[in-house]
């Protein structure tokens, strides 16, 4: 039906008779005899030059066959590809009318979310999706093309399953010839790409659809896409490099440049120096450590377990009501107080604790954290993890760019511990899932209860990029022995264990590979890569943040013939 496309057509191209398809982005009548049509498609847009557009609207899709010309000098548009040419002596052919749009498609125009998601199909013919959408192309292809360089083979694991660890609520579907009983949602294909190592498959990778019925986010949607892989026969580096590999790709596909750089940090140091196991590095204002400072202090407040800081450069000029709001985020986020002080230009300290500091105190102070005259420095002191976690957070607040600024800051965080902490009744909380290999060095701690649990360093690693989790993996268990002793650690009731697991654990008394993998999200990727806070703006047809589609107004009721048929009755709403 066409011989162009809409916004490719040059300069060079005048002269040439040509054939576009596309959407009416807007006409303009200019008197009787004149009338011009700006025609789109996704290649961008061109101008139509016709006698009348009386019988033409917004979003009609037409066929249009002319001729290429310069635009008369002083009309060119210089911020259009195409704004140098105009296609003339047009015949015209509607191929279909259109309602008025539900919404303006000018990208400037910010339009309410829920509109444009019940209209995607329209919101789809804007720039910044089809952007978006062909991005995401490419970053799967780049992908697909590095791994299989690598020697990964793709296998499709299934969507009907027993049950996933990741952690998060399982979406359960119901069994019509067994009814009673429920499928999950794979959370991710975990147990089945290392049923594939045990099954020789020697490299799986898969772009891998995965449910996780937890709240949304900017960062989460309910489903997600990720690049899931997994090898045998390899150790942790041979992952990382593998993935650093696919993600180079990746992102060289997309902005032309192969990032050079992916640094590692322990999860100690960057819990330590960023309050945060996903630092975001496109910025310093890096947490400084002073409790052995104020070991001997006469200041109530510093006589705490973990005091740190960060340096503001500049920061001095903070209003007292800024200062007081600041603290009062830092309490909501779970600390004692915020101390803060500023450097004045003789570097004294301007704050409400001078009097409670010696000298020596002071002087040691500002030589710990660097400090210069117009600083603000801000000090938490509390339980260490308290401390961190609101400095970390402190740090964003004050100091993270937006998505699209910085550049791209990929590092990978190593040496997880197995428990990231004990939760309220003493239970360790995981850090990954259940198939984590300890250290072998560590391998005898899994017999120790409590606190001893925090010592046990996982063979663990993640991929964050400016600030953002992408993905996580690690060296996996494959002796059913030291499988039990996890899951017995992680406080798994045998017989719970053996109802979940079992087949993993019978699978690895068959022979079992040592193996090791990885997932990224590859939403999240995307997101980064074009600039975008929100996944959903990377997603061609995602939820809301109540999980709800517009479009086809999922999650909706279904028929009481079809709940028979499931055996299910439904309790009263709770509203
Ligand atoms: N299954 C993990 C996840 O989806 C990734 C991995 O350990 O390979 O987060």
């Amino acid at each position: 039906m066409r011989t162009d496309y809409c916004g490719e057509l040059r300069g060079e191209d005048s002269g040439r008779t040509v054939s576009l398809c596309g959407w009416v982005s807007r006409r303009r009548e200019h008197g009787e005899h004149l009338a011009f049509i700006d025609l789109r498609d996704h290649t961008g847009i061109v101008q139509v030059v016709v006698d009348h557009a009386h019988d033409i609207r917004s979003e009609y899709v037409l066929r249009v066959t002319g001729k290429v010309r310069m635009r008369p000098e002083g009309t060119r548009n210089p911020n259009l590809p195409t704004g140098d040419v105009e296609v003339c002596d047009c015949e015209v052919e509607t191929l279909s009318r259109a309602e008025p749009p539900p919404f303006p498609l000018d990208e400037r125009l910010e339009t309410d979310e829920n509109i444009r998601l019940k209209y995607r199909y329209v919101d789809l013919r804007r720039e910044r999706m089809q952007r978006n959408l062909r991005v995401r192309a490419k970053v799967n292809s780049a992908i697909r093309r590095s791994m299989e360089q690598q020697g990964f083979v793709e296998i499709e694991t299934p969507m009907l399953i027993a049950n996933t660890p990741e952690g998060a609520r399982d979406f359960v579907v119901p069994s019509r010839l067994k009814p009673g009983s429920f499928y999950a949602l794979p959370q991710s294909p975990q147990l089945f790409k290392q049923l594939c190592m045990v099954g020789g498959v020697d490299r799986y990778y898969q772009i891998a659809r995965c449910l996780r019925d937890e709240d949304l986010r900017a960062d989460r949607q309910f489903e997600f896409t990720q690049l899931d892989a997994e090898a045998s026969f390899v150790s942790q580096v041979d992952v990382r490099e593998f993935i650093t590999n696919a993600v180079a790709s990746a992102t060289e596909a997309v902005t032309g440049q192969r990032p050079a750089e992916f640094p590692s940090i322990t999860w100690h140091d960057a819990m330590e120096r960023y309050g945060t196991d996903k630092p975001d590095i496109r910025f310093g204002l890096e947490l400084i450590e002073l409790t052995g400072l104020f070991a001997h202090t006469e200041f109530k407040v510093f006589q705490a377990d973990c005091v740190k800081g960060i340096r503001v450069p500049g920061g001095a000029d903070h209003t007292r009501k800024q200062l007081d709001a600041l603290t009062e985020k830092v309490k909501l986020w779970g600390a004692k107080g915020l101390v803060w002080l500023k450097v004045e230009e003789d570097l004294s300290l301007n704050s409400p604790i001078t009097k409670f500091l010696s000298d020596a105190e002071t002087e040691n102070l500002l030589g710990a954290m660097d400090a210069e005259a117009g600083d603000l420095l801000l000090i938490v002191a509390d339980r260490r993890a308290t401390a961190r976690h609101v400095l970390g957070l402190l740090r964003l607040e004050l100091g993270r760019p937006p998505v699209a600024e910085g550049g791209l800051h990929f590092l990978w965080v190593v040496d997880f511990p197995l428990f990231e902490d004990l939760d309220e009744e003493g239970l360790p909380v995981p850090a990954h899932h259940p198939f984590t290999m300890p250290k072998e060095e560590d391998l005898a701690l899994l017999d120790s209860e409590g606190k001893g649990l925090l010592e046990i360093r996982a063979q663990a690693y993640d991929l964050v990029l400016n600030g953002w989790e992408l993905g996580s993996g690690s060296v996996r268990v494959h002796r059913p022995d030291i499988q039990q002793k996890v899951f017995d650690a992680w406080g798994i009731a045998r017989p719970d264990a053996e109802q979940r697991f079992g087949f993993l654990l019978d699978a690895f008394g068959y022979g079992a590979p040592p193996h090791a993998g990885f997932a990224f999200g590859i939403d999240r990727l995307v997101a980064i890569l074009v600039g975008e806070e929100n996944i959903r703006e990377v997603i061609a047809f995602p939820k809301t943040q109540t999980g709800g589609d517009p479009l086809t107004e999922a999650p909706m009721e279904i028929a009481p013939d079809h709940l028979t048929d499931l055996g299910l009755r439904l309790l009263p709403h709770k509203s």
